[in-house]
């Protein structure tokens, strides 16, 4: 119960898509346990389209037909590729859902994690070119033109995902909730009191908790991607899991996060990813160049820059950082 409005908090949690999730909702009396079931169904279903690992899925069955034949998806994972070919436009392929082959390489987040072979690199990155992802908008196909292509939505789902149980709370009738999915948070209306949430930002160095500073939201989305998320170390080295499709290594640019606010979750997710492959300069410029979106750079050395609109919604809390004007 919150006490400064007597509402009720209604919580659920649960492991899929590989990730933690957290749903809470605002109201009157306490949100039947059915209405969560539903939207962890929901959850559970673009899992099982979008997944690579489930080898039913849309996109295993776009990756197993790759040089062979186009396959008919569902209007959502058209939807969803046709995203994620815009933001490869976008960054010149620095952000490329084709990507699939360099991350199976690399095996970051998973048990055979190592630095691979030059030569292993090299035939990866042959693989890897989101103009060879062919869309047919009337037949609903997604084709992709070389044999050993292979998509990974890693990058850009998770947005997708929260943005659906967005509409899911709100068509439940709830006007007021905040949605987790694995540091992809989703904040739906206002708190009942008519302030804004507080959403931590987190520290990249610090534990799960810890925090650099507050964001204050109403029905935005903040989405953050970052050197902590993922990663192993290969004598002495740090290898994180967000990879530059030319180089075919992970992306050091001094950047440990980026964080986008933004009213959709799928473009904070895609824009998350993107523009830290972009780097702090080019990256910054592009996002002040976008109405209704900012973003806020974490680097290395601890200055954090973020970009105009969030001058009124951040504050430092941590003082191993500072922040840039
Ligand atoms: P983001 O920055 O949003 O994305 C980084 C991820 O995108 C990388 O892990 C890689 O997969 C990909 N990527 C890296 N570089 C680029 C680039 N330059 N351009 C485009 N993409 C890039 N994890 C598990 O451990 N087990 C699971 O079973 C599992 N199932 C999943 C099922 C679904 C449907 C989804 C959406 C995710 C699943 N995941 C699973 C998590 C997934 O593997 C990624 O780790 C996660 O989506 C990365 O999100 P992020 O916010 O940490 O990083
Ligand atoms: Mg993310
Ligand atoms: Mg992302």
């Amino acid at each position: 119960k919150d006490s400064k409005t007597n509402r009720v908090i209604t919580s659920q949690d649960s492991f899929q898509i590989g990730t933690y999730i957290k749903i809470s909702i605002y109201s009157d009396k306490e949100v039947p346990a059915i209405q969560f079931d539903r939207i962890f169904e929901e959850i559970d279903q673009f899992e099982k389209l979008i997944s690579k690992n489930i080898t039913t899925s849309e996109v295993s069955m776009i990756n197993e037909n790759a040089g062979k034949a186009p396959v008919k998806v569902s209007s959502d994972i058209f939807e969803l590729i046709q995203m994620g070919i815009q933001y490869g436009e976008i960054s010149s392929g620095g952000f490329d859902i084709s990507i699939g082959p360099l991350v199976d390489l690399w095996g970051i987040g998973s048990e055979g994690a190592h630095v691979p072979t030059e030569s292993e690199i090299q035939e990866a990155l042959s693989k890897i070119d989101y103009r060879n992802i062919l869309l047919n908008e009337t037949d609903q196909t997604v084709f992709l033109k070389e044999e050993g292509m292979s998509l990974d939505l890693g990058a850009i789902a998770k947005g997708y995902i929260a943005d659906q149980v967005k509409t899911l709370i709100q068509e439940e009738g709830h006007q007021s909730a905040i949605i987790n999915l694995g540091g992809n948070v989703l904040t739906v209306g206002h708190k009942p009191n008519s302030e804004a949430w507080s959403i931590g930002v987190r520290d990249p160095k610090g534990e799960n908790k810890d925090i650099v500073g507050i964001l204050k939201l109403q029905d935005n989305s903040i989405v953050s991607s970052g050197t902590y998320e993922r990663f192993f170390v290969e004598d002495g080295k740090r290898y994180h899991h967000i990879l530059n499709p030319k180089t075919g290594y992970p992306e050091e640019n001094h950047l440990q996060s980026v964080s986008i606010i933004s009213e959709k979750s799928v473009v904070g997710d895609a824009l998350s990813t993107t523009v830290f492959v972009m780097g702090l300069q080019a990256g910054y410029a592009y996002v002040e160049s976008l109405d209704q979106v900012d973003a806020l750079f974490i680097m290395e050395d601890g200055s954090i820059y973020g970009t105009s609109g969030t001058k009124s919604v951040f504050s430092l809390t941590n003082n191993n950082y500072n922040l840039k004007e």
